[in-house]
């Protein structure tokens, strides 16, 4: 397997806070991996970081390397073009425009460049999800808290990405639309796209996941194959609870 992305000795701070402190970590192709940790852990931070789109109060350092090439200093539109995506916490949907529009408009990388395939990307989203088919005139505005999750990370795979990164997705669903959030996610893993996640959800995203990271007040408490962590008693007792 090719690596994908390294990160080396990431810092990110707002002001005088440092929310990421020299974390480093790294993923190959094809691979799903997750960085899990309590609110405030950092993981947006570090996503955002990793897109290059921290707000303009925040200031990184360290190097990114994505497919053998330093992108650390590269801008958010062209990490875009090179196939790295974020969906962000917030969702950030058209909430005034339907299904299908936001669907296009995610797709609007490959419509710019006349690249042939954005409708047979659009069938495959709609494959993926039947229901954003069936309610593809609606506005998004309307849709429920599962549907909107499908239509942000059915946006995402507009763009095609080759390093799809998804922000807690699967903040404030209920189990049953959670559990399809993460089948999907494994879904899309099979069509060859490699996946960043950040969860709360720690026991879900381990199950997901190839490899984890336990990010700690901006750290990393720990890292190791997605078993390895279930099986460690530590990590079951902060972020699995019972059952
Ligand atoms: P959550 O799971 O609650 O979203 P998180 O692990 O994603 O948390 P971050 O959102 O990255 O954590 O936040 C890390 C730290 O940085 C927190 O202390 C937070 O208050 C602070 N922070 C985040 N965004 C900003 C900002 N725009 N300005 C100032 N401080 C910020």
């Amino acid at each position: 397997m090719s690596r994908l992305l390294e990160a080396h000795d990431i810092s990110a701070q707002y002001g005088k806070v440092r929310a990421v402190n020299n974390v480093s970590l790294h993923m190959d192709q094809g691979q799903v991996i997750t960085v899990i940790g309590a609110n405030g852990a950092g993981k947006s931070t570090l996503l955002n970081t990793l897109m290059g789109a921290l707000p303009v109060s925040g200031r990184a350092q360290g190097r990114i390397i994505y497919r053998g090439q330093d992108i650390s200093r590269m801008p958010v539109e062209e990490r875009v073009a090179e196939g790295l995506c974020l969906v962000p916490e917030k969702r950030e949907l058209f909430t005034s425009m339907s299904v299908q529009d936001n669907l296009l408009l995610g797709g609007f990388r490959q419509y710019h460049r006349r690249v042939a395939g954005w409708r047979d990307t659009l069938d495959q989203v709609y494959q993926l999800f039947p229901r954003l088919l069936e309610r593809r005139d609606q506005r998004a505005g309307t849709l429920s808290g599962g549907e909107r999750q499908m239509l942000a990370v059915g946006r995402a795979m507009m763009s095609k990405p080759t390093l799809l990164m998804l922000d807690e997705p699967s903040l404030g669903l209920a189990p049953r639309v959670v559990q399809e959030v993460f089948r999907t996610i494994l879904r899309l893993r099979e069509t060859g796209v490699s996946i960043l996640l950040v969860e709360q959800n720690a026991r879900a995203a381990l199950q997901a996941a190839d490899y984890g990271y336990v990010l700690e007040m901006g750290e990393v408490a720990m890292a190791g194959e997605s078993e390895r962590l279930r099986a460690d008693p530590g990590v079951a007792q902060s972020y699995l609870g019972f059952g």
